[in-house]
């Protein structure tokens, strides 16, 4: 079969919700994915930063063939033998008192919409059914129902109505605002991504999340991060709130906390908040499955074991340095933190951020527009220096043929 009959069969009987790159993946390792031909490429979108440590690492991969063939799944209707050393792992990693464990970003963040609204009725004394949260213009926070009722994004939203109530939407890097969303008493969460990824790796001002902390803490509003995307040494630290010392009250993982391996994903609290969930009163069939954890134990090691979060910091340096140093009217702006970083392309002869990518892919360097005019880069966090700058030599060819 050629790259064509595969996204031909793709095409003829999966639903259209996405639009991929023409590339068929067959194979990956470390930094490289290799397609149905045998073409290898650098790999600069790693499943939107659920691959921070590189394809197939072997760690992980022995994590999960070990524990595969011993138990997957027992439900949360009995003990297992390795929950609870995950939850001591995981819980001490991060420094919290509570995990609960959950399968996808989406789930994870509702959990913790539905930690903040319980906290609120049973801790802060909010009236029943009046507790609202407050979420930032440009979120990103999944697909569910209730998510896509705090999204600004038309494609994300339209026609998916009637929306969940209780939320108050801001812009995002405005501290007035915030102030302002947080005099209404009923206000009991503020819901923010440290850096926004997919809106196009928005970098908030320095102090912002700092600053939007402190707020919270003076009206007794809980701090709630979506480190989804930007935890897990993604952005230089193992999570993006600790460029500013901030704590989140809770905080919310998932993609690279499995290394892209299965769906795993973290709600993290310390007692006043986990515990006002009981018994019953929420859950999920695969959560905290062994298989789930003895491959979250292992992907966390290796961020800790390899310095993953230090690579990113000092690769990101350069990345941004060096694509800076390309000439091209189509660059408008390099900008991101550690190795999330984004281009803003502009739009020249009628070529988009859309060519920009082909363009890449056929160098050997793949990565995905996000909004139309902006590139993503965020290749797995076990690239080297030498890799990443061969890397960046393509992306420089591939600009150089808009000349
Ligand atoms: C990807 C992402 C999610 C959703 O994760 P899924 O596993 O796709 O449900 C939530 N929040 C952020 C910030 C993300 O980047």
């Amino acid at each position: 079969m050629k790259a064509q009959d595969y996204i031909n069969r793709e095409d003829k009987y999966g639903a259209h919700n996405y639009h991929p790159l023409p590339v068929v993946l067959e194979r990956g390792e470390g930094p490289f994915v290799w397609d149905v031909e045998g073409k290898r490429y650098f790999d600069f979108l790693s499943a939107y930063s659920a691959v921070n440590q590189g394809h197939c690492h072997p760690k992980i991969v022995n994590a999960l063939k070990e524990q595969a063939s011993r138990l997957t799944l027992t439900s949360r209707a009995f003990y297992n033998s390795v929950l609870g050393e995950y939850e001591e792992y995981v819980t001490k990693y991060f420094g919290y008192d509570k995990v609960l464990p959950m399968n996808t970003g989406a789930e994870a963040d509702e959990t913790a919409l539905k930690l903040c609204r319980k906290w609120a009725y049973k801790v802060k004394g909010i009236k029943e059914n009046n507790a609202k949260i407050i979420a930032c213009e440009g979120n990103f926070h999944g697909r569910t129902i209730t998510i896509i009722s705090m999204s600004t994004d038309p494609d994300a939203r339209n026609h998916y109505g009637p929306y969940t109530p209780g939320f108050v939407i801001i812009p995002y890097n405005n501290i007035e605002a915030l102030e302002k969303a947080l005099q209404d008493p009923d206000v009991a969460g503020f819901l923010v991504e440290p850096i926004q990824g997919e809106a196009g790796v928005y970098v908030p001002d320095d102090g912002y999340i700092r600053k939007a902390y402190e707020l919270c803490k003076a009206k007794n509003v809980l701090f709630i991060a979506d480190e989804v995307q930007t935890g897990i040494g993604r952005t230089g630290k193992l999570l993006a709130c600790d460029h500013e010392g901030v704590r989140p009250d809770i905080l919310i993982l998932g993609k690279a906390l499995s290394g892209g391996v299965l769906p795993v994903s973290a709600v993290l609290a310390d007692d006043e908040i986990m515990l006002t969930i009981k018994p019953g009163e929420h859950g999920s069939t695969f959560g905290g499955n062994p298989l789930a954890c003895k491959v979250a134990i292992a992907a966390l090691e290796v961020i800790k074991e390899e310095r993953l979060a230090e690579n990113a910091e000092r690769l990101g340096r350069i990345f941004r340095d060096e694509m800076r140093k390309i000439k091209s009217d189509m660059i408008e702006l390099i900008r991101g933190k550690g190795l999330l970083n984004a281009a803003v392309i502009r739009p020249t002869k009628g070529k988009t951020a859309w060519d920009v990518c082909l363009a890449m892919k056929e160098k050997g360097v793949i990565a995905k527009p996000t909004h139309e005019h902006i590139i993503r880069f965020a290749p797995p966090l076990v690239i080297t220096e030498d890799q990443l700058l061969e890397a960046v030599g393509l992306i420089r060819e591939a600009f150089k043929t808009f000349e």
